[in-house]
């Protein structure tokens, strides 16, 4: 027994230290291929045809977030920096934010809501020129930063819990939930994307949602952990060859539980922003024609952000709920 578990814990020692990412891979992934089937016939026809650029590609940010430097403050922002809920004194607008407290200070405490809105607007000139290659790529990055706004940590700088001895949490709310239950448990039946009058006011309501759901994330965690076995909290698991620890399947569901389906709503909504963002780029181009668009064309040096950024795929399936986020 005991040599038993001595074999399991250099095997953890083995295990590579990753960095841990936004939604995990697969609810990145999901998100965007769910977002697909709500939008109306003239786009679904496109969109479905590239399915699989889209999945593949929504994790792409978080894979350039290691070696580009104005990478990593795009998918966040430390909403508890400026004060107490509603956060009155952040403008809201980037040109008003920036006057009163600069582009580093702002950059310095994340971005997030001022990203999406200038990958909107990207999105929009693809559509008005019917450039495919671009369409696609930006679709499924903006879809990527859509789905960090909704996540409460992100609006958090708390965001792994390493200020209350919470280590791991991000990974346990956003990769370990979903994995264990998204599949088998929850309903992405959705209906339609909807027409955005407003983006930057639609995303900033979504984050203010984040920021006041982070608390609940962290508090409830800690008061699991407090009543629950420490024995049973986590287990090892074989991922990829490889054997990780990582929060226990009881766990997992028990802090589902007591969250009360909140992980689930926040990917329901996710997948409907995500489509209506994509709709409302679409109708503001003036609906262009997608039927008839041709294969997408990327550059050289796409092709090549491409290669570089494959090359930095880890296994399926290989989020590592066990080390701490290092952001
Ligand atoms: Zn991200």
């Amino acid at each position: 027994m005991f040599l038993c578990r001595l074999i399991l814990f250099i095997s953890m020692l083995m295990v590579p230290a990753l960095p841990c990412y936004c939604w995990g891979f697969y609810g990145h992934e999901r998100i965007n291929f769910f977002a697909v089937f709500l939008l109306p016939p003239e786009m679904l026809v496109f969109y479905k045809r590239h399915i699989d650029f889209l999945t593949l590609h929504s994790v792409d940010p978080d894979k350039r977030r290691y070696a580009v430097k104005e990478e990593a403050p795009r998918h966040y922002i430390d909403m508890d920096k400026y004060g107490k809920y509603p956060f009155d004194g952040l403008p809201r607008r980037w040109d008003s934010a920036v006057k009163k407290l600069g582009v580093d200070s702002l950059n310095a405490h994340g971005i997030v809501p001022w990203w999406v809105q200038v990958m909107e607007r990207r999105l929009e000139e693809a559509m008005r020129v019917r450039d495919a290659g671009r369409i696609l790529k930006l679709s499924a990055e903006l879809g990527h930063y859509i789905a960090d706004a909704h996540v409460p940590l992100h609006a958090s700088s708390n965001h792994n819990g390493q200020h209350t001895g919470q280590r791991g949490i991000h990974g346990f709310w956003e990769s370990r939930i979903p994995e264990l239950l998204a599949e088998k448990e929850w309903d992405f039946f959705i209906g339609g994307a909807g027409y955005v009058k407003d983006p930057l006011k639609y995303i900033w309501a979504r984050v203010l949602e984040s920021a006041a759901a982070s608390d609940t994330v962290l508090r409830y965690e800690k008061a699991l952990s407090g009543s629950y076995d420490p024995d049973k909290r986590y287990a090892f698991e074989e991922r990829s060859g490889k054997v990780i620890r990582q929060y226990s399947k009881g766990y997992t569901i028990a802090y589902d539980k007591k969250l009360n389906g909140m992980v689930e709503r926040r990917m329901r909504q996710s997948i409907y922003s995500v489509a209506s963002f994509w709709y409302t780029a679409w109708v503001n181009a003036g609906q262009p024609e997608l039927r008839t668009l041709g294969a997408p064309s990327f550059s050289a040096e796409d092709q090549r952000l491409f290669d570089t950024l494959n090359q930095r795929t880890f296994a399926p399936n290989s989020t590592p709920y066990f080390t701490p986020c290092d952001t």
